[in-house]
């Protein structure tokens, strides 16, 4: 019989809490697999999951995705007995095509009569007899050789799968990711869950300025965001009464600064409902006006719940090669535009003050306005929709 033998990596450096972290590992990979016919059972060290032969390619591309998993294996398991080790290695090799292979022996259970290295000549010469052409390599082999011996059952398998890292999502509390249609937001939701961060999205519309389109493109956003975790709720803010005033009553220059005060104290009032902890967004330093150090601390000022930027430090190249990576970028340089470009000044500030933007907000009853846009906001729940499979079919 074959499993996926999962290793978690980081979390296993995790001492106190690394049942809770193994267990939302747990959760996420039966959720992500419900619709398989599985059994995964999990101890300290690794999960195994036992899977229909038809369904393993579906189930390594879901796999791929499920945050907090280092590396797999294909493994097939066998009694913890030399000669079903030795048939269970002849039965794997027969099926590859390769002419040189290193035998990689570890054996966990020290009842086990046969010491690594000992297991390793016995294994290498078993091949080298039973196989026609093929001969040892250390140095670089066409392929390697596994095989773990534990008590009761041992693992031979032969490829490694590399996962994606990180920690499983949940295993922190929830955070607000403000996402836009751009390129920068889909990426530091991205990051923020590989940290294990449950993401829910808020989305600034401002309706008829900016179109359908690109709220569709946002949810689109979302699905594919909700591939790397269970759903995404998706909040859905009518922006357009506040930034209509921004414009009626603020100084031009100061009305992206202003915008994104509301913005951010509308995040705040979000968080608290919602029962986040911080704010995340797709800020980098010094990519538009509103980015710049001075721009982010005027803007930052309304508000203390902690922002989170997982793209700050990062180059827009760096940011455009992981959104080609998790598959946002196609759907991002779509060309509806947001709020932010609609209202977009001539001349925005670049380097603004505290006093004037509090004087010039002070024009029209913000406050008023934020608890309406608040009270009227639209949730839509994203659910995990993963097309790629049937987009590949097209
Ligand atoms: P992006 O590529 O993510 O749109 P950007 O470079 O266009 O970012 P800005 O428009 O200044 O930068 O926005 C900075 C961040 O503010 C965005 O990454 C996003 O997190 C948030 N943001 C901007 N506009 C909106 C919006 N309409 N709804 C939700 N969040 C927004
Ligand atoms: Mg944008």
């Amino acid at each position: 019989m074959r499993v996926i033998l999962i290793k978690y990596g980081e979390l296993s450096t995790k001492k106190g809490n690394r049942n809770f972290f193994i267990n939302t590992l747990y959760n996420n990979v039966k959720e992500k697999l419900s619709k398989y016919s599985v059994k995964i059972f999990k101890d300290r060290a690794r999960m195994y999951i036992e899977f229909l032969d038809e369904d393993l390619e579906q189930i390594k591309k879901i796999i791929d995705k499920i945050f907090g998993i280092h590396m797999y294996h294909i493994a097939l398991i066998v009694d913890t007995n030399i000669e079903k080790i030795k048939s269970g290695v002849l039965e794997l090799l027969n099926l590859e095509d390769f002419k040189t292979f290193k035998v990689i022996s570890k054996r966990s259970d020290k009842s086990f009569p046969i010491h690594s290295q000992e297991l390793n000549h016995v294994l290498g010469s078993l091949v080298l007899k039973n196989m026609d052409n093929v001969k040892v390599d250390v140095h670089s082999p066409d392929i390697f050789l596994n095989v773990e011996v534990r008590e009761n059952k041992s693992y031979i398998y032969l490829n490694s799968y590399k996962g994606l890292g990180g920690y499983p999502v949940g295993s922190q509390p929830r955070g607000m990711l403000m996402l836009s249609g751009g390129i920068d937001s889909p990426v530091a939701g991205y990051l923020a869950m590989k940290r294990g961060v449950l993401v829910d999205a808020v989305y600034f519309e401002a309706i008829p300025h900016t179109s359908l389109e690109a709220r569709e493109k946002v949810i689109e956003l979302s699905k594919k965001l909700a591939v790397y975790c269970s759903h995404i709720n998706l909040h859905v803010v009518d922006f357009t009464p506040i930034q209509e005033a921004i414009y009626k009553n603020c100084r031009s220059d100061y009305c992206i600064t202003i915008m994104r005060r509301m913005m951010y104290r509308i995040m705040e009032k979000l968080v608290k409902i919602n029962n986040g902890y911080v704010i995340i967004n797709g800020e980098s330093i010094g990519q538009v006006a509103s980015q710049t150090l001075t721009s982010m601390a005027v803007i930052n000022e309304v508000t203390s719940v902690p922002v989170i930027r997982p793209v700050a430090c990062l180059d827009k190249l760096e940011i455009i090669s992981l959104a080609k990576k998790i598959s946002t970028y196609e759907t991002s340089i779509l060309p509806y535009e947001d709020c932010c470009t609609v209202f977009v000044p001539k001349h925005p500030v670049i380097n603004p003050k505290i006093e004037v933007a509090s004087v010039e907000e002070e024009k029209f009853d913000y406050k008023k306005m934020i608890n309406e846009a608040v009270t009227s906001i639209n949730t839509i729940k994203i659910i995990d929709n993963d097309n790629s499979e049937f987009s590949e079919l097209l």
